[in-house]
């Protein structure tokens, strides 16, 4: 799958799609509270598209339980999501790369027994599940 089409829309305009929970962290990159997202604990097959813009993100496949609070992720869609170091210089944020939405973090070598070795550590809230009959052997 190519990089989605990129999607260009003011503070302004988001104010107006986004709920204000959703704008304060899809566009403000803030964090939900730890154990209190709708997807932490949620395992139905489907796919997570990009809350503000819907592009889809990562599938249900790709879903494991980290125990973290979050709802983590081993792996995104080709292309659909995009890193950047934190200013704190310890943590790569990821975001949807459409739209630019803030999801979270993502965090490498934790010992996960996972393909990739990857946590991508997602606020539920930056996501929306659609759900699909994803094939069971992917
Ligand atoms: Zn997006």
């Amino acid at each position: 799958m190519a990089a989605p089409t990129p999607i260009n829309k003011t503070e302004e305009e988001w104010k107006v799609i986004l709920s204000p929970e959703q704008f304060r962290i899809l566009r403000q990159k803030g964090t939900e509270l730890k154990g209190t997202g709708e997807y932490n604990k949620f395992y139905e097959e489907g796919d997570y598209k990009c809350a503000g813009c819907g592009t889809p993100l990562y599938k249900s496949s790709t879903k494991f339980d980290s125990g973290c609070g979050w709802p983590a992720f081993f792996e995104g869609f080709p292309g659909a999501i995009n890193r950047y170091p934190d200013p704190d210089g310890r943590r790569t944020e990821i975001t949807c790369a459409a739209c630019g939405g803030h999801l979270g973090h993502v965090f490498k070598g934790e010992g996960f027994k996972t393909p990739t070795d990857e946590r991508h550590c997602v606020n539920s809230i930056s996501v929306k599940f659609v759900p699909g009959n994803a094939p069971a052997s992917i």
